[in-house]
C-alpha cells in the first residue's frame, strides 16, 4: 500500500471519550464538519438522549456509529455481581441495536482478589450467557485484550493470543477481537496473533493512539498518534494484511488533552492520523 492510498480521512473514526467535553451533538457536529466518516460512541454520551435518538442524529449527520463501548466487566466475587454484570450486558446489546450498530466492544473485566484464571472462566461464563442475546439482536462483539497493567481490575484478557484462545473456545462468527494499539504494542507474538485473527475472520476493529515517555496516569495520559514509541504504520500493515478494511478508531483518554482547545485537538487528531499512523 502506498502512503497516498493511506492518507486521506475515509477510514478515521473518534471515539466520543476522546473529546470528552463534547456533548454528543456537538461531537457528531465537529466530526462530521471536519471530514471524519466514523464515530464510536460510549455510552455515557447515550445517557441524554438515548441510542435511538442518538443513532438518528449520526444518520442525518453522515457520520457512521462503529461501535458502541463498552460492554463487559463479568467477573464479580458474588453471584448477584455477576448476573448484574449479565443483564447490563444485555442492555448494552440492546442499546447497540437501537444506536444502528452491530458492534459491541467488551472489556471483559477483573477482580482484584480472586485469581485470573477464576475471572477468565466467569469472563467465558456471562459471554455464553448473552450470546443468544446478542445473535438474536445481530450485535458481535469485540474482546478487546487490555494492557497487563489493567489485568488488576479491568481485565484478564491480556494479550492477543489469549483473546485468540477464548474466541477459540466459542468458534462464534458473532464474537470477535478489538485490536487496540496502546495496549498490545509491546507483544513479539503481536504480528503473528494478528495474522491468527485475521484468518479466523474475526478481527472486528482497529483502536490507535499512542504510548507516551514517561506515562504519567496509568488511565489517561494515552497520547496523539506519533508522539510515542509506537509503530502505528507497522501494526496497522498487519491489520489491513489479513483483509481488514474497517476504520481506524482514534482512541485517546488524556487528561492533558481534555483540558486543551477541542477544535485544535480534532485538527490535531486529523494531521496526526495522515502524518503518523
Ligand atoms: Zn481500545
Amino acid at each position: 500500500m502506498t502512503a497516498s492510498e493511506l492518507n486521506d480521512l475515509s477510514r478515521l473514526c473518534i471515539h466520543t471519550i476522546t473529546t470528552k467535553p463534547w456533548a454528543i451533538e456537538v461531537a457528531i457536529e465537529k466530526y462530521a464538519a471536519a471530514g471524519v466518516k466514523g464515530i464510536t460512541i460510549w455510552r455515557q454520551w447515550l445517557e441524554e438522549k438515548g441510542p435511538v435518538e442518538v443513532g438518528k442524529m449520526v444518520r442525518e449527520s453522515g457520520l457512521e456509529v462503529v461501535s458502541l463501548c463498552r460492554g463487559g466487566f463479568f467477573p464479580a466475587t458474588d453471584k448477584a455481581g455477576r448476573q448484574a454484570a449479565i443483564d447490563d450486558n444485555r442492555l448494552v446489546i440492546d442499546e447497540a441495536a437501537a444506536l444502528g450498530t452491530d458492534l459491541v466492544v467488551l472489556v471483559c473485566g477483573a477482580v482484584p482478589g480472586q485469581t485470573l484464571a477464576e475471572s477468565r472462566k466467569q469472563i467465558q461464563d456471562g459471554i455464553g450467557t448473552i450470546l443468544d442475546h446478542a445473535r438474536a439482536a445481530g450485535i458481535r462483539l469485540a474482546i478487546e485484550p487490555l494492557h497487563p497493567m489493567y489485568a488488576d481490575e479491568r481485565s484478564a484478557i491480556n494479550t492477543m493470543k489469549q483473546a485468540n484462545d477464548f474466541c477459540d473456545l466459542f468458534q462464534d462468527p458473532m464474537i470477535g477481537v478489538a485490536v487496540d494499539v496502546y495496549h498490545l504494542w509491546w507483544d513479539p507474538d503481536l504480528k503473528q496473533e494478528i495474522q491468527r485473527c485475521g484468518k479466523a475472520d474475526r478481527l472486528f476493529a482497529f483502536h490507535i493512539c499512542d504510548w507516551l515517555t514517561p506515562t504519567k496516569d496509568l488511565l489517561n495520559d494515552r497520547g496523539l498518534m506519533g508522539d510515542g514509541c509506537i509503530d502505528i504504520r507497522e501494526i496497522r500493515g498487519w491489520v489491513e494484511n489479513t483483509g481488514f478494511n474497517g476504520f481506524n478508531e482514534v482512541e485517546i483518554f488524556s487528561d492533558s488533552w481534555w483540558q486543551k482547545d477541542q477544535d485544535q485537538f480534532l485538527e490535531s487528531i486529523k494531521k496526526a492520523y495522515l502524518n503518523d499512523s
